[in-house]
């Protein structure tokens, strides 16, 4: 049976040390900086997998060091806690685990091993297009079988970090849609590795955050059949079966947005003085902090349990969800209520608050919006009709 544990082990106050340690090394002048210019955290994601943090999932026996999600989601809540961004790090544990898990035992033997070294980067993932969005079964990207090879034509929108990885998984449509008896079928999953690969091309895109994200173009790449990641045409099935994982690692990245934006709202109102006295003691500043330490606390129980029944090997869709949900809004209020307190100074560069702002918006709408969660919890969890 699985159970949520209250506190953290020992172990885990040593993992969450550590990497602590290195996140104060990146404090928020570096983070700023790479915001301003829209770099990757190259040199923080590079000291994090030297240290091993980032092949915390992957098993022991292909190189990594064989964690369970919480501890994967303890590692990514440190570093957002810290002030940093843990977009890259969660992106590389959760893609990875399509590979551990319906990948053929030659592709795991020559790829985690070098993931988990950093001798190959996987952080790309390329699901998205312009024409389907959230409804993935309808998209259009294809890939034709010919002898040893697969062609790829088609489009994708907002894939990140495709310029900073070496390998990308990538969905595309193997049998058409009209071809298939259920739209779910006819989806495969391909590990590439695009380094130099011809007819591929990257466009980098301008977001709101600094996220490293492109529109990708295929335009008759030739790919090798044994990029194929388990059956052809069961893509669709793989990509599900990692979401729970997914959504538990986001709820985390959240839930040290939100205690980043509380704690730094508690000093900033219990220092600022107005009208005579710290502004934390009017009503209207305490208690939309106050609120949003409760929302961080409830998210992270459910966080908490989610994580306790998928290391338990257990069902936890709802849990999974819920957690992401909870969390991506509790960080939203809390950015909210940090930024109110802060008065002009919420908008200046130089506090980070506006820049963690715009980072935690985006866990409401990628990597599924929280419309689609609410859905999931009305079909699977309530038992009401499919709302869509
Ligand atoms: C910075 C950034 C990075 C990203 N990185 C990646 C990546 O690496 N790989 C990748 O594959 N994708 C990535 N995405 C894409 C992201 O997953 C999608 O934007 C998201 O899934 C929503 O798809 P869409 O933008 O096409 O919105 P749409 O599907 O067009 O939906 C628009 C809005 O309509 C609402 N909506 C849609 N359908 C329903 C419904 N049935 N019921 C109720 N409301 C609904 C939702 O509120 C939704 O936000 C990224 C996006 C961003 C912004």
């Amino acid at each position: 049976m699985a159970s949520i544990e209250l506190s953290l082990t020992e172990e885990q106050r040593a993992l969450r040390a550590g990497v602590l340690e290195i996140c104060k090394r990146y404090p928020g002048e570096y983070w700023r900086d790479l915001d301003t210019r829209r770099e990757y955290p190259e040199k923080f994601v590079t000291e994090l997998t030297e240290a091993g943090y980032l092949a915390a999932l992957i098993p022991q026996e292909y190189g990594g060091a064989g964690l369970g999600i919480r501890e994967g989601g303890l590692i990514l809540e440190t570093i957002n806690y810290s002030g940093g961004n843990a977009g890259a790090c969660h992106a590389q544990m959760y893609i990875m685990g399509t590979v551990l898990r319906h990948g053929s035992e030659a592709q795991k033997r020559e790829y985690l091993p070098k993931i988990a070294t950093g001798a190959l980067r996987l952080q790309a993932f390329g699901v998205t297009e312009p024409n389907s969005g959230s409804d993935t079964t309808k998209l259009q990207t294809i890939a034709i079988r010919k002898g040893d090879r697969y062609v790829v034509n088609g489009q994708k929108i907002f894939i990140s970090r495709v310029l900073q990885s070496d390998l990308m998984l990538l969905l595309a449509r193997t049998t058409p849609v009209d071809q298939v008896k259920r739209k779910t079928d006819g989806l495969s999953v391909f590990l590439i590795d695009i380094r130099g690969l011809k007819g591929f091309e990257v466009r980098p895109l301008r977001m709101m955050m600094n996220h490293s994200t492109n529109a990708l173009f295929f335009d008759n790449v030739e790919i090798p059949a044994t990029s194929l990641i388990g059956q052809e045409g069961k893509g669709f099935s793989y990509i599900l079966d990692g979401m729970n994982a997914e959504r538990i690692l986001v709820a985390s990245d959240s839930l040290g947005d939100a205690r980043w934006f509380t704690d730094k709202a508690v000093a900033y109102s219990n220092q600022r003085v107005i009208f005579g006295k710290p502004i934390g003691s009017n009503q209207g500043v305490q208690f939309p902090i106050a609120k949003a330490h409760i929302a961080t606390d409830a998210a992270q129980l459910m966080r908490d349990k989610a994580a306790a029944l998928f290391d338990a090997g257990q069902p936890c869709g709802g849990e999974a969800n819920m957690a992401k949900y909870l969390g991506a809004e509790a960080a939203w209020e809390a950015g909210n209520a940090c930024i109110d307190c802060h008065g002009g100074y919420g908008y200046a560069e130089e506090y980070d608050v506006e820049r963690k702002f715009r980072e935690c918006r985006l866990y409401k709408t990628a990597p599924v919006n929280n419309n689609l969660v609410l859905a999931y919890v009305g079909e699977h969890v309530l038992g009401m009709p499919r709302s869509y």
